[in-house]
Parts: C-alpha cells; structure tokens; sequence
C-alpha cells in the first residue's frame, strides 16, 4: 500500500500546447492518504481517465511528478509501480476456471502453490466467488465476471493500489447496488488504497471517504460526501451533485449581501468583489415557501415519493424547492425564501471566489 503524492500535475495530449484548453489537466496538487478509499467524479472529457493513466503509469504527464510513499514513479512502469486495475469491461480468462483466472496474477508472480491455494480461497470468499470456484469463467454473468476482475485486484498481497475505471458500467441496474455495497465493504477489509473513477454520484459518493469532482481538467473540490453536498466550493460541485442540484442564479452585490429579485438575501458568506460574475447558490432541500420572500410562479410539481420536487420560475429563473408530502404548495404566485446558513455567494463559480488549495 502507499501514499500517492501528484505534485505540480499538468498535462497536454499537444508538443506545444498555448491555450489553456489544450491541457486536459490543468493543474494539479493532490495526496491520496495510504489506505484511504477515493472517488475521481465528473462529467465525460473532464480528465479523469487521464489522472487514472498518470497514476497507474501508463502516460507520463507533461509536467510535474507522481511520488509513491515519497519514491519519484513518474517515469516507471505499471508493472513497477504494483497497481492493480479493474476497468470498464472485465478482463476475464474465459476457458480457465474461475480459481484459475483468480490464482493468475500470483502464479505470473512465481508464487508458491499452497500460498496460491490459501490466498485464492480468501478472496472467493470476500468475493462470493468460493461455489464458483471449480465452473469455467465463460459461463459467468457480466458482474460474475467483474467480480474474478475485482478479486483478481484483491489477490496481490503486494499492490501499492487498486484502480477501478467505471467497473460497473456493464452491470445490470439491480445488481450495481449489490457490487457497489462489495466493494466499500472490501475496502474496509482489506483496507488497500483505492481510486475510483466514475461519472456516477452515486457510485461515488456510496464507495468513497473522500471524493475529489473535476470538471475541464482541474479539480474542482476535495471532500467527504457531507461536505460536497454541505458546503459546495464551485457552482459546478453544487449543480454537479445532488438531484436536483444546486439552484444557481444571478445577484448583486452591495455592500457585500447579495440582492436578488429587488430583497438582500441573507447569506452564510460575505464578498467584497463585485467585478466578476456574481451568484447566489443554494440547494432544493433549503428553498421553501414563505409569507415574504422573493417572487416566484409554480411551474411543475414532480412525485419524488417521501416528497414533492416543486419547478418555480423565480425572477425569471428555473429555482427548484423540494416539499414534503401533504405541505400545500401555492398553484400560481408564490414566495420563496432561503435558509441563510445553506445560501452562499459566488463569484466566478468559486464560494467567494475561493479556489481549492487557495
Ligand atoms: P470519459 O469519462 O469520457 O472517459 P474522462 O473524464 O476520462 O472522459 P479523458 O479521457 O481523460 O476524460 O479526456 C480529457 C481530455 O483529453 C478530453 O478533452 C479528451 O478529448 C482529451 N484526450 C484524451 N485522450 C486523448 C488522446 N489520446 N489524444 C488527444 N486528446 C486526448
């Protein structure tokens, strides 16, 4: 297992890149704690796949260095690096038995036979492989096979960590809930350090501890779950995550509040810029219906089950509020207010204008 350190990151599929467009990684200074469990999200074209490359060796980034437990890998191969990876669609050995596609991995390595056996039977087992372990691995379904894929990830005694590109883009909707709920209880067996990649939040922020989004080459924030969905740093985190994401809409400022349509709305944060754009951001679940409050007309309720999803056109603008059931929800006109502890201001994207790191 290791720490993995990406320092002074960036990197261009150009010889000579001169916009910053031309880097699909912008910059990038992150650790990834030994043992820790993570999540790479973020919309296709965003870069994660990448930061997996740099990581796993298989590209070397343009500049800046990728240290394991402070050891300089950035031009070492996969192979050195002792990475385990589990991608899209398994790579499974079809005419061997499931142990033997398990035992590969160890016996490519030269290790003994009874130490094989031993290890092989662990991993069945945290994998729910054992009653399979004799049947041929062809006759498996596609998240048998993806689990040989993560056992075969697990079986390595000697892996520095496991990488998994979008493992369960191939499984069946049913049964993602099932491997996904796998594979946090594996880590916390196991406790190797783990990087997931997905486009999914769910994914995402069922398996990982720490869940760093990035949007067009940069990472955008670096935090639990809570904090993602709390404290959102850029409007994309906010709108990224949560269903339905965080209501964005232009303001104002004055005097460092925010004015939007015509009320100062009270806010968790202050600003003292006022030459970029101006946003106010605040999620569904802090929206309601108020006797004061600003203007608004009900568009659309959706049944969201436990509670109504409510569409308003707020100032000429789409602002969603989540009602719980048998609440009334007006027909037409309406007020909405914002709970100041969940109501933040930003500026350019950023809380504040705040970048991560800064
Ligand atoms: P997806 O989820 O669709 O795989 P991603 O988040 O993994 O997307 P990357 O595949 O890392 O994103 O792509 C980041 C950027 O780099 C994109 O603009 C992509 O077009 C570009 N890119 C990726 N691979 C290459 C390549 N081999 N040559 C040139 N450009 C590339």
């Amino acid at each position: 297992m290791a720490k993995i350190t990406l320092s002074d990151l960036r990197h261009s599929y150009f010889t000579k890149p001169k916009t910053p467009d031309d880097w699909a990684l912008k910059q990038l200074d992150i650790e990834w704690e030994d043992g820790g469990a993570y999540a790479l999200l973020g919309p296709s074209g965003c870069g994660k796949s990448t930061l997996l490359n740099i990581i796993s060796g298989l590209l070397v980034p343009s500049h800046g260095r990728v240290l394991f437990n402070e050891l300089d890998v950035t031009h070492a191969s996969t192979a050195d690096r002792k990475i385990a990876q589990v991608f899209q669609f398994p790579v499974v050995y079809d005419s061997m038995t499931v142990f033997d596609n398990l035992a590969f991995p160890l016996r490519n390595r030269g290790v003994a036979e009874d130490e094989v056996t031993k290890r092989v039977h662990e991993v069945a087992e945290m994998t729910d492989l054992t009653a399979m372990l004799k049947n041929r691995a062809s006759g498996l379904t596609a998240d048998g096979k993806q689990k040989i894929s993560l056992g075969r990830g697990l079986v390595r005694t000697d892996v520095n960590a496991i990488l998994f590109d979008e493992p369960l883009t191939v499984i069946d909707p049913h049964l993602k809930f099932l491997l996904r709920a796998k594979l946090k209880e594996l880590h916390q067996r196991v406790n190797n350090t783990m990087i997931y990649v997905t486009h999914d939040q769910t994914e995402a922020l069922t398996f990982a501890d720490q869940v760093v989004v990035m949007n067009v080459g940069e990472v955008v924030q670096i935090g639990t779950p809570v904090e993602l969905f709390e404290e959102p740093q850029h409007t994309f985190v906010g709108h990224f995550i949560g269903s339905p994401g965080m209501n964005v809409v232009p303001c104002t400022i004055e005097s460092g509040s925010a004015i939007f349509g015509g009320r100062k709305i009270k806010t968790a944060n202050k600003v003292t810029a006022t030459t970029v754009k101006t946003e106010l951001g605040v999620r569904p679940e802090f929206v309601s219906f108020a006797k004061t409050g600003v203007a608004a007309r009900v568009v659309k309720v959706a049944d969201a089950g436990r509670f109504n999803i409510v569409e308003t056109n707020c100032q000429g603008h789409r602002v969603y509020l989540l009602s719980a059931k048998g609440e009334p929800i007006p027909s037409g006109a309406a007020k909405l207010a914002f709970d100041p502890e969940n109501t933040r201001i930003y500026l350019d994207g950023w809380l504040g204008g705040r970048r991560v790191g800064s």
